[in-house]
C-alpha cells in the first residue's frame, strides 16, 4: 500500500475531487500562510507541496500507485501518462526540505538566514591590550511600519504567475516519454507566493517588507585573540520576514607587525648586534607591544654565535581569557661582522692575543702542492660551473650537426 502522507496534510480521503482538494488546500494555506502564522512556513510549504502533487493528475497517478518514493525515483509506472523522472537535485531540494529524505536536512522552526562574514584588520598590539572596535554595517531589517507586511493588511494576493506556490515548474521534454521536471523561484513574487498590489504597498519600504538600516556594532577585541579569530554576533544577520535573522561574523585579521612575528602565544623577533657585542655583551630596547621599554642585556663574555636564539620569559602574547598568563619573547641574533681590513696588521696581531688560539695546520710540501687563489664570491650570479667545463663538451661535439665552430656557441662569457 503506497503511503497515504499527502492526502493526510490536506486532510482529504485517497477519493477526494480535484474540487475538494482545491477547497482543502485553499483553507489550509490561508490558516497556515507565513504571513498570519510565521512558524508555520514549513507546514505551508508542506500542504503546498501536496496540493501541487495531488492536482496533477498525472503526479497524483504516480503518487497513488508508489508513493513518495516513486515520485522521488521518477520510477514512473507502466501506463503512466508522466513517463519521465524528475531531476534528482530538483527532488531533493523539493523533499529534502521537509520529509527528511536521505540527501536533504530536516529542518526544524524558521528557516535562518545566512552568516555575514566581516574582516577587521587589528594591529599586534591590539591583540595584546584589547581594544574595542565600532564597526559600521548595513544591514536590511524588517520594515517597522508595515511589521514586514509590504502593505495593508489583506493587500497582498496571491501570485498569478504561480498560484502562490512560490515556485514555477516547468516540464521539459528529454526524449521520448522522457520528462525532466525543472523547478525555479518564481520570477513575478520572487518565491514569496504572493504580490502587493502598487497601491496597497507600504510607503516606508515600497512593499519590499524591509528597510537598509546603518548599525554600529561594538566588537571587543580580546586580550589575546588571534589572527583569523570569528566574533559572532546572533542573529545581527539581515532580516526577512518569515526568516530567523543570520549572525554577523567578525574575523580577525591582524597586520603584520614590523618588529615582531607571533607564534600562538609567543613573540619571536630577529635582532642585529655586532661582533663585538656578540662577545664582550650589549644592551638594546624592545620597545613592547604594551608600550614598554625592555632592556635586554647580555654579559660581556657571554657570547653569542650567528643565529642563536635567547628568550625572555613571559613577555609573549597573553593568552586568551587568561591574559596574566604570557609566552615568551625568543629573539634571534644576527651577528654583522666587521667589514674588510677593519685593523692594521698590528691591531690584528694583538686581537690574535686576545682570542682563542688557532689550531695548527702542517703545509706540507712538494710537487703536488700547489698555493691558489682565494676570491670573494658574489652568490647572486649562482655557480659558474659552465666555465671551463662546458667548453670542453663543445670541444669534440663536432658530430652534431651544427658545424661550424662550436667555440662560437660558447662565448657568452
Ligand atoms: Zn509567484
Ligand atoms: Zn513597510
Amino acid at each position: 500500500m503506497a503511503d497515504n502522507k499527502l492526502y493526510e496534510l490536506l486532510g482529504v480521503s485517497r477519493n477526494a475531487t480535484e474540487t475538494d482538494l482545491k477547497k482543502a488546500y485553499r483553507k489550509l494555506a490561508k490558516e497556515f500562510h507565513p504571513d498570519k502564522n510565521p512558524d508555520a512556513g514549513e507546514k505551508f510549504k508542506e500542504i503546498s507541496f501536496a496540493y501541487e502533487v495531488l492536482s496533477n493528475p498525472d503526479k497524483r497517478e504516480i503518487y497513488d500507485r508508489h508513493g513518495l518514493d516513486g515520485i522521488k525515483e521518477g520510477g514512473a509506472g507502466p501506463g503512466g501518462g508522466f513517463g519521465g523522472g524528475f531531476g534528482g537535485s530538483m527532488f531533493e531540494d523539493l523533499f529534502g526540505g521537509f520529509f527528511g529524505f536521505p540527501g536533504g536536512q530536516v529542518q526544524r522552526g524558521k528557516r535562518r538566514g545566512e552568516d555575514t562574514l566581516h574582516p577587521l584588520r587589528v594591529s599586534l598590539e591590539d591583540l595584546y591590550n584589547g581594544r574595542t572596535s565600532k564597526l559600521q554595517l548595513s544591514k536590511t531589517v524588517i520594515c517597522k511600519k508595515c511589521n514586514g507586511m509590504g502593505g495593508k493588511s489583506g493587500a497582498s494576493m496571491r501570485c498569478k504567475k504561480c498560484n502562490g506556490r512560490g515556485v514555477q515548474v516547468q516540464l521539459r521534454q528529454l526524449g521520448p516519454g522522457m520528462v525532466q521536471q525543472l523547478q525555479s523561484i518564481c520570477s513575478e513574487c520572487h518565491g514569496e507566493g504572493e504580490v502587493i498590489r502598487e497601491k496597497d504597498r507600504c510607503a516606508e519600504c515600497k512593499g519590499k517588507k524591509v528597510c537598509n538600516e546603518t548599525k554600529i556594532l561594538e566588537v571587543h577585541v580580546d586580550k589575546g585573540m588571534r589572527d583569523g579569530q570569528k566574533i559572532p554576533f546572533r542573529g545581527e544577520g539581515d532580516q526577512q520576514p518569515g526568516m530567523e535573522a543570520g549572525d554577523v561574523i567578525i574575523v580577525l585579521q591582524q597586520k603584520e607587525h614590523d618588529v615582531f612575528t607571533r607564534k600562538d602565544a609567543d613573540l619571536v623577533m630577529e635582532h642585529n648586534i655586532s661582533l663585538t657585542e656578540a662577545l664582550c655583551g650589549f644592551k638594546f630596547i624592545v620597545k613592547h607591544l604594551d608600550g614598554r621599554e625592555l632592556v635586554i642585556q647580555n654579559q660581556p663574555g657571554e657570547v653569542i654565535i650567528p643565529d642563536k636564539l635567547k628568550m625572555v620569559e613571559g613577555e609573549g602574547m597573553p593568552r586568551h581569557r587568561n591574559p596574566f598568563e604570557k609566552g615568551n619573547l625568543y629573539i634571534k641574533f644576527i651577528i654583522n661582522f666587521p667589514d674588510n681590513n677593519f685593523a692594521s696588521e698590528d691591531q690584528l696581531k694583538v686581537l690574535e692575543t686576545l682570542l682563542p688560539p688557532r689550531p695548527r695546520t702542517e703545509i706540507p710540501t712538494g710537487e703536488n702542492v700547489e698555493e691558489v687563489n682565494l676570491v670573494d664570491f658574489d652568490g647572486s650570479k649562482g655557480f659558474s660551473s659552465h666555465g671551463a667545463r662546458s667548453e670542453a663538451y663543445h670541444d669534440d661535439d663536432d658530430e652534431d650537426g651544427h658545424g661550424g665552430n662550436p667555440r662560437m656557441q660558447c662565448q657568452h662569457q
